[in-house]
């Protein structure tokens, strides 16, 4: 059955890391695929490399990134709030839970992929998936969609237990390395480590690693977990 699918990120590139396979096998199915990119990453500190983005040309240098990987993963429907990087956490929390359930209302989605709140590592990650919580929250409990954070704290197991899904992505693999070096401002200085993971994938050297392979994901509990 064909189903609308939500991504919230808040930087060009969390989706491609995050949850390319999984949204590559959504598109595979024919599900429509949303993506809300929050901000243009605007103040990265990373520029390429060697260097070829400045300060002022990053966010248009970003957002290109952005369309292409998207091209890549096949997301048809992009949202691009372009809001300032690294300040969501101090934005008003009704505004940014506002802007999210917006966009769910619009699309219906029957998932969502974010990051799981608290457990995004960056203040952005955390303050944008706190907002997912928020909006869902605010829809009838039949109405909700399910919410599939990921979580990359390193005491996410000690904390949230084991992942509800993992996703077994080694069939998109090349596509997700392909997204992810769209993204070449963020991910240059990488690129011989993934060009070398596909060269010793594609000669059975090695098994790729397993961030490569597997995007794991816990379901958010609406009824025991908190936001705030
Ligand atoms: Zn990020």
């Amino acid at each position: 059955m064909q189903q609308s699918i939500l991504a919230i990120f808040p930087h060009p590139d969390d989706e491609s890391f995050v949850s390319a396979g999984t949204l590559i096998h959504h598109v595979k199915n024919g599900d429509m695929v949303t993506l809300v990119c929050a901000t243009l990453g605007q103040m990265g500190r990373r520029m390429g490399k060697p260097f070829f983005a400045t300060r002022e040309t990053l966010p248009h240098v970003r957002e290109k990134e952005l369309r292409q990987a998207c091209h890549i993963i096949g997301i048809h429907d992009l949202r691009l709030w372009k809001m300032q990087d690294k300040m969501l956490q101090f934005r008003d929390k009704m505004y940014l839970a506002g802007s999210v359930l917006q966009v769910i209302l619009e699309t219906e989605p029957a998932i969502i992929y974010t990051f799981y709140p608290k457990h995004g590592v960056h203040p952005d990650h955390d303050a944008l998936s706190a907002a997912t919580i928020s909006a869902v929250e605010q829809l009838p409990l039949t109405k909700r969609p399910i919410v599939f954070g990921a979580a990359i704290t390193k005491n996410r197991y000690e904390i949230l237990g084991k992942p509800t899904i993992e996703m077994d992505v080694s069939d998109v693999f090349r596509e997700k390395v392909s997204a992810l070096k769209a993204h070449k401002s963020q991910t240059s200085h990488i690129v011989d480590q993934l060009n070398a993971v596909t060269a010793n994938q594609l000669n059975g050297i090695k098994q790729i690693p397993e961030a490569y392979i597997k995007e794991k994901y816990w379901v958010y509990d609406f009824g025991t977990d908190s936001v705030s």
